[in-house]
């Protein structure tokens, strides 16, 4: 892989670029975009969250029971690569998308043992890709890597976010509005590392912005690193 092919970043050496903020406002298609055209990795840190509920759901654990929801998680290989969760090898893309594991996520990602663990799995996974790499999701700029280069919080205006999520799941907009709302008090009130944005990152306002304008701007944000 080449780096540095749309930003200004050197080739070769560890970079990481924070992608954080609530559901719908863009984060997948911006970290795609971004750690496509700077050639280095891209991780979605929500799929690891859902990946260990869906493990927990899959062995029928008590979800609010830490160590039961632990010991679950910590037994199962969980790898992302290219924009495919795996478990144990097998893809689970789809499987932690449905309505039953989304329902459930924030229940399991507010458990502190849990985020440990998973925190550890993000951080071997960049280690394991050079140190470069876009990571996306709610803690990133604030506990996973709060030393990364950029870092970036994006927001959006909740109908545009609840249409968006529309767009990608089977559910209509006013059902998709209300779990993101759910999802968003539940992920930002939470004890440990809750939703909030890095004092340092640069927050981008997505709702008027295209996904290629928005891929743009963060760009010319890591050009500022050349
Ligand atoms: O990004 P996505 O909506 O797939 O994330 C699913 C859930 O995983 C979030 O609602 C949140 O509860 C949890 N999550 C988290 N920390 C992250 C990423 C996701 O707590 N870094």
């Amino acid at each position: 892989m080449t780096g540095g092919a749309g930003g200004g970043e050197p080739a070769g050496r560890r970079f990481v670029v924070a992608v954080d903020g609530p559901g719908g406002v863009g984060k997948t298609t911006l970290s795609r975009g971004v750690a496509d055209a700077l050639g280095c990795a891209h991780l979605d840190t929500g799929a690891y969250y859902r990946a260990a509920a869906l493990v927990a759901m899959v062995h029928r654990v008590d979800l609010s029971n830490e160590a039961e929801v632990m010991a679950a998680a910590a037994g199962a290989v969980l790898d992302y690569e290219d924009g495919v969760m795996l478990v144990e090898g097998i893809d689970v893309s789809r499987a932690i998308r449905t309505g039953e594991v989304t329902a459930e996520v924030s229940r399991v990602s507010a458990l502190a043992g849990l985020r440990l663990l998973l925190v550890g799995r993000q951080r071997e996974w960049l280690a394991s890709h050079g140190g470069r790499g876009v990571v996306e999701g709610r803690d990133i700029g604030t506990v996973v890597f709060p030393g990364a280069d950029l870092k970036v919080f994006l927001t959006a205006r909740p109908e545009v976010r609840a249409a968006r999520r529309a767009g990608q799941e089977s559910a209509g907009i006013a059902a998709v509005r209300e779990e993101l709302t759910r999802r968003d008090h539940l992920d930002s009130t939470r004890p440990v590392s809750p939703l909030v944005k890095a004092e340092d990152a640069v927050v981008i306002d997505t709702s008027e912005l295209t996904a290629a304008g928005a891929v743009e701007e963060v760009l010319r944000l890591c050009a500022g690193f050349g």
